[in-house]
């Protein structure tokens, strides 16, 4: 008999498992992928470049009791993630901050006089949507050359058919800070995610089934509650109809040089069908005569890796939530069962709350 059946190894199943198995509970986790990890999993590949199997995944936070918690699992590597933006021919540094302004318009700027070029830029709108949300602090060309394609490829929308926190996740910058995040607390686990969530896996009082679907087996198993990190839709059966998820298709290439960008990643908003390349030796650190790429198509069918946030979708969600609550000791965290857009700190945080609540 199992305190909690846990579905998922993501950081959200991982997290809530580890917490639990601390306070004495016994766990089982079941996971329908082959590797624990969900989508943070790294491994080194045939040439030894360890690479993110499900894109680039950057850590950072400003939850400080979420950053030491990972901090028992694993070191850091300090790492600040950054970004240049390939438009009309040139490499820019993204988010837009003063250089962007200055090496597009070939202008000089400083950080006194920007707020005269994006007051003359911008629009007073209101806010409805992710197109709003640009416009209203860079204007409409610099909309048009950084997020209008960019928004397209990877979402299949135009931003004004998206919920204006999809780019609100971009700031703007009036300095030359270029760096992707400014959390107090970032970096990448040294031996790797995969190392990490290993580690929060070894307890005595945690076992974990890899390569089964929970619904094969959930009949067989004796249990108390449940932790769910699945889709909620494949939950309920899609009794509402399915959830629209965005999916990508990850197109690794080992290349025999020592680097191939300057940068960690590349955002191609309006050339090319990916939106953007990452190499992962920035991120990792590694040092190897040959170097691993990754580019990102975005597509339609596939790994449920995005929830789209747009309110036809909330809608269907809030039918789902609602059955989800009225669950006695069956718990939905994490990025698929919230049907939230939400970073990694946001899951483990939450996870964190859910444990407290139910144990605390
Ligand atoms: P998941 O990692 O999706 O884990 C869910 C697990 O449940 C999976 O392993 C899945 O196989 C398993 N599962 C599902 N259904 C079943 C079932 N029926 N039976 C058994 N198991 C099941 N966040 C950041 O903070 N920084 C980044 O740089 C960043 N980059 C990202 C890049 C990409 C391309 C993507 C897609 C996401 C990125 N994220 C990033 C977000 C991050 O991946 C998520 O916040 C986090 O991994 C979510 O963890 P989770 O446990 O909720 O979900
Ligand atoms: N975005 C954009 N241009 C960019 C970067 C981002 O239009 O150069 C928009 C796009 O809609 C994207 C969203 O902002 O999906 C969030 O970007 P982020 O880099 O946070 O995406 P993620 O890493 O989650 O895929």
């Amino acid at each position: 008999m199992f305190d909690y059946l846990i579905v998922g190894s993501g950081l959200a199943g991982t997290t809530s498992a580890r917490l639990l198995a601390e306070f004495g509970k016994k766990i089982l986790v079941i996971e329908k992928r082959l590797h624990p990890g969900g989508n943070v999993y790294d491994y080194y590949n045939e040439h030894g470049i360890l690479v993110h199997k499900y894109g680039p995944h950057i850590f950072h936070t400003n939850y400080k009791d979420v950053w030491d918690f990972l901090s028992r699992f694993t070191e850091w590597r300090n790492y600040q993630h950054r970004v240049l933006s390939y438009v009309n021919g040139q490499y820019l540094p993204m988010p837009i901050n003063l250089d962007t302004i200055n090496k597009l318009y070939n202008t000089n700027y400083n950080s006194f006089t920007i707020p005269h070029f994006f007051n003359k830029v911008k629009e007073d709108i209101e806010i409805n949507n992710s197109r709003d949300m640009v416009i209203s602090k860079v204007g409409v060309e610099l909309y048009e050359l950084f997020f209008k394609g960019y928004t397209k490829k990877q979402w299949d929308l135009y931003p004004e058919e998206l919920d204006k926190e999809v780019t609100a996740r971009i700031p703007i910058r009036y300095n030359r800070d270029d760096r992707y995040f400014t959390d107090k607390y970032q970096g990448i686990p040294i031996n790797g995610y995969t190392n990490m969530i290993n580690n929060m896996l070894v307890h005595e009082n945690i076992c974990i089934l890899l390569k089964t679907d929970y619904k094969e087996v959930v009949n067989w198993i004796e249990y108390k509650k449940m932790i769910y990190t699945g889709p909620i839709d494949y939950f309920f059966d899609y009794k509402y109809g399915k959830l629209p998820y965005r999916s990508l298709e990850f197109k690794f290439e080992t290349l025999d040089q020592k680097y191939y960008q300057q940068v960690g990643t590349v955002n191609y908003p309006n050339d090319y069908d990916f939106t953007r390349i990452t190499e992962f030796k920035h991120l990792t650190g590694q040092k190897s005569m040959k170097t691993t790429i990754v580019k990102e198509y975005p597509k339609e069918e596939g790994e449920p890796y995005y929830p789209i946030p747009r309110k036809e979708n909330v809608d269907l969600y809030n039918l789902y939530k609602k059955e989800a609550d009225k669950l006695d000791n069956i718990y939905f965290v994490g990025r698929l069962a919230k049907y939230k857009y939400a970073n990694m700190d946001v899951v483990i945080k939450d996870a964190i709350e859910l444990v407290k609540e139910v144990e605390g």
